[in-house]
């Protein structure tokens, strides 16, 4: 950030009085701009014994395939978020169920939540930001082009839950690694 979003003023990066961290800082209107970690929401949609996942149009990871996911807005609950991404990204008809893994990324300052759903019926298609939505059984899922580790994470509780049919509430931490060639 260099300018205030309240007052138009450059900022400067400093500790505020009683604060232990660096926050850019307004003089002159005196606003002190916080940055908190976002939320992704998404959904571990199925058919059956198949799960569905979009192809991504945009970047990052274009071409790659995802859970539906993305940022919580404003005024919606998580639930919500997650219903409303997987109807925009895969024009899907779901019935949300519980909250099923729940995925901190650190180092991207982000917080990643996935919940169960139901797809209604088979009226489905790719959104603006898809190139595709497909159901995956669990041998046709292309491991080697998913986009996101959150996503692999969350597919592989996922199927090794459904041997037991037992479905806890995951969650774990992904911590930076660079990627290997
Ligand atoms: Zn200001």
């Amino acid at each position: 950030m260099k300018y205030c979003s309240a007052c138009g003023s450059p900022v400067t990066l400093e500790i505020p009085a009683g604060d232990n961290r660096e926050r850019h800082c307004c003089k002159p209107c005196g606003a002190i701009h916080y940055e908190n970690p976002k939320l992704v929401l998404g959904t571990v949609t199925v058919w059956e014994d198949k799960v569905l996942l979009c192809k991504r149009a945009i970047e990052p990871r274009y071409g790659y395939w995802t859970l539906p996911a993305g940022f919580m807005e404003n005024g919606e609950s998580t639930g919500e978020g997650a219903a409303r991404e997987t109807r925009e990204e895969a024009g899907a008809q779901i019935d949300l169920g519980a909250l099923y893994s729940i995925i901190d990324v650190p180092h991207v300052h982000q917080v990643h939540l996935f919940f169960h759903a139901r797809l209604l019926n088979l009226h489905f298609e790719p959104g603006t930001e898809s190139l595709e939505a497909r159901l995956f059984s669990e041998d046709e899922i292309p491991w080697q082009s998913i986009a996101f580790r959150t996503v692999e994470q969350t597919l592989r509780w996922y199927f090794e839950d459904r041997r037991t049919g037992n479905f806890p509430l995951r969650s774990s931490a992904i911590r930076y690694e660079a990627r290997k060639r």
